[in-house]
Order: C-alpha cells, then sequence, then structure tokens
C-alpha cells in the first residue's frame, strides 16, 4: 500500500525533509498544509518594482556539508553569494571592522523563498497553500483539520514544521500521550521577538560593508543589512537596507502603528550609517516575527517518543539552532527518518 505522509507548513526544513522522503520513497503520497501563500516561511522574500528583498532569514550560512553540497550541486539555479563583509556597531552607534569570518552566505537572485520552490518542485509532493490546520488527532491513523473545517486524512505519518509554539497549539488532546508529551515539550521552547522594517530610497549609500551587526546587543537595532549586496535585488542607483529591531525593542513596540516604528528605526539606521538622508526612505515595508528566533531546542526524548506514533517533527526548534542552514539540516535528517519507517508499509 501506498505510504501517507500528512506535513503541517511548508518552511525549509519541511521542504528538505520532503525532498528526502520523495527521493526515498517515489510512490509515497506526500501532501503538504500551509497556511499561507507562499513557501519557505521566516526564509521570506517580497518583489517590487523590478526589485527583490529579504525581511526575514538575510541568507544561508555555508555551515553544514549536507546542506551546503545540497545547495551548490543540485540547486544552484540563481545561488547567489552575498557580497561584502558584515561589520559590527556598538550600543553609542559606533561602526566598526571585523566579526566576520569567511563563511560564504548564500541566496537565490530572485529571493531566498527559492530554496523552498527548488525542493518541493523537485518532488511529486502536493502543496496546499493557504490551508491552516487548527486540529491534529488520531482515529484510525493521523488526521488533519483546517480553519474550513475540512478533514483531511488518515496519513500513516505527520510531519510538523510550524513554530514550536504553534506546533505546540496543535499538539493537545490528540489522543496519543506521547505527541501530547511533545506539545508540552514544544510549548516550553520560547522565542525572541524581532521587528523588521524596510526602507527603500532612490539613491546609492557608499560603505565598504553588507551589513552591521550590533555585537554588544545593547541597541535598539539589531541588525542593518543591504540588499543591493546580494545579486539580482536592487538595480544599480537603489538602497534597500532592512533593519531588524532588537528583540527587547520589538516586544515592546510589536504593536505600535507601523508608521511610527519605520521612523524610529530608519533614525536609528541614518545616525548608524552615518548619513543623514536614510531618514526619509522613499517607499517602505514591515513585518513583525513574533515567534522569530528560538532561544533553545526542544527536548530530544519527547521527539523520539512521538516518532514512535509516526509524528515527526522538524525545523530550527528541533535542530536547536535559530539559522536557516540548521533548518534545513534537521529537514534532512528528519526526511530520513521518516523515509526509514514508512519503508515498506
Ligand atoms: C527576522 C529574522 C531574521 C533571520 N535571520 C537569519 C539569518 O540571517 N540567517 C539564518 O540562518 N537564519 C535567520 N533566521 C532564522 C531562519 O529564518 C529560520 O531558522 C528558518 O527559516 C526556520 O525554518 P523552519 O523550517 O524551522 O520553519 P518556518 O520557516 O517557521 O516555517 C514554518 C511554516 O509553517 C507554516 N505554518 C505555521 N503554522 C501553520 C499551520 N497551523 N498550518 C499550516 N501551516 C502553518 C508557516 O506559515 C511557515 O511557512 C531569521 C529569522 C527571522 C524571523
Amino acid at each position: 500500500m501506498t505510504a501517507r505522509l500528512g506535513t503541517v507548513g511548508a518552511g525549509a526544513g519541511a521542504a528538505a525533509a520532503t525532498y528526502v522522503v520523495d527521493h526515498a520513497l517515489p510512490d509515497a503520497d506526500l501532501t503538504v498544509f500551509e497556511k499561507s501563500r507562499g513557501v519557505c516561511g521566516r526564509a521570506a522574500a517580497r518583489r517590487r518594482n523590478g526589485l527583490v528583498y529579504e525581511y526575514g532569514a538575510n541568507y544561508l550560512t555555508d555551515d553544514d556539508d549536507r546542506v551546503n553540497n545540497l545547495v551548490t550541486e543540485e540547486f544552484d539555479d540563481g545561488l547567489v553569494e552575498v557580497n561584502g563583509p558584515i561589520w559590527t556597531f556598538d550600543a553609542a552607534g559606533t561602526v566598526a571592522e571585523g566579526r566576520d569570518s569567511d563563511k560564504r552566505r548564500w541566496t537565490y537572485a530572485d529571493g531566498i523563498t527559492r530554496l523552498a520552490k527548488h525542493l518541493f518542485g523537485a518532488t511529486g509532493a502536493t502543496v496546499e497553500r493557504t490551508t491552516r490546520i487548527v486540529d491534529v488527532h488520531h482515529d484510525g491513523g493521523w488526521r488533519l483539520t483546517d480553519a474550513n473545517e475540512s478533514t483531511h486524512g488518515p496519513f500513516d505519518a505527520l510531519l510538523l514544521n510550524p513554530p514550536a509554539p504553534q506546533t505546540a497549539a496543535l499538539l493537545d488532546e490528540t489522543g496519543i500521550e506521547a505527541v501530547d508529551q511533545l506539545g508540552n515539550a514544544a510549548a516550553a521552547v520560547d522565542y525572541r521577538t524581532v521587528w523588521t522594517a524596510v526602507l527603500g530610497y532612490d539613491f546609492e549609500i557608499d560603505v565598504p560593508y553588507y551589513a552591521l551587526v550590533n555585537a554588544d546587543k545593547e541597541h535598539a537595532v539589531g541588525w542593518i543589512g543591504r540588499e543591493e549586496c546580494k545579486p539580482g535585488h536592487v538595480p544599480d542607483g537603489e538602497t534597500v537596507l532592512v533593519v531588524q529591531a532588537s528583540p527587547d525593542w520589538s516586544t515592546e513596540r510589536y504593536d505600535d502603528p507601523p508608521e511610527q516604528n519605520i521612523a524610529v528605526l530608519a533614525q536609528h539606521a541614518a545616525e548608524i550609517v552615518g548619513d543623514e538622508r536614510l531618514t526619509d526612505p522613499d517607499w517602505t515595508d514591515h513585518q513583525g516575527w513574533r515567534y522569530a528566533l528560538p532561544e533553545a531546542g526542544v527536548r530530544a526524548d519527547a521527539v523520539r517518543a512521538a516518532a514512535q506514533k509516526d509524528v515527526y517533527v522538524t525545523g530550527d526548534w528541533v535542530a536547536g539552532e535559530a539559522r536557516l542552514h540548521a533548518a534545513v539540516r534537521n529537514g534532512l535528517g528528519t526526511g530520513d527518518a521518516v523515509a526509514a519507517a514508512l519503508r515498506g508499509r
């Protein structure tokens, strides 16, 4: 009989796992339910008037051989390297060279979401977009209920990819104790919040770095990145700054009027970069990420126990590292485990 896998969330972790399962079990029936219109979750990109910018994850670091080989050998169509070093600034906004490594930073010319598009596109999986799952339960197999009260399944196994608090909300009274316990373990994973302003300008700035990171974690701004350092993203003669506020600032101002937050962050960016013109962007965008970055990983024993009941989780909070490459690496490994469990069913 064909093995059936139901996956909640189409983030990078789920995309990597789906790719592995599809290749290991070409006949398996793979269905992915994603609440938003696009794939790749917090590794997010938007398009606007001929330019592309990333307002979640800034890039994929070449920190893991399996992930690096995957993108450079199998999914290198449109792959580009981010140009320029990362410098630092401190609480006083003083910029200094350094804290950079020789790691390579990858993205795609048409946006980092291409990573998940490549991975899902190489499979026979069905991705049901704008389908938010609200309930998980076991009744003669695993079943998923969406926000329109349609039920999907039964599935032989489930793979859950939403951030830990959103996964926890699904794993409540599922009918299987070990899975409910995984929900409790997921609920215990804390997250940092990040409020992101995107600032567009019809002029270029002349600075020697790709990005600035707040090294002492004492500034209201945590990160300023320049999208024009990513080949294919920004036409010549323009500047796009991605300004990520610190977790404390972001939590405090999360529900404040966006235009107010943008004005404050543009002022900070102008002071840190040292260019008064940056206080007055030509266009702006913004995004609040309540569950931006997990502080730690979920308990591994809870993950293992739920896997015995055919419920798997994947993502950065399972990897225990709030990084895109960690989510992908975890997805590849979880995909191996799911394929091994489903083989022969
Ligand atoms: C502001 C910011 C900056 C970052 N910068 C970097 C960086 O520079 N470098 C780096 O390596 N990492 C960075 N990260 C972290 C990186 O984005 C994540 O580690 C990675 O994208 C996590 O992938 P994931 O597969 O775990 O899950 P996610 O990307 O969270 O994917 C989960 C998916 O599940 C979907 N979903 C949630 N609930 C439901 C539901 N009920 N039903 C259906 N679908 C659902 C979501 O819509 C989403 O698509 C950053 C993150 C943020 C927010």
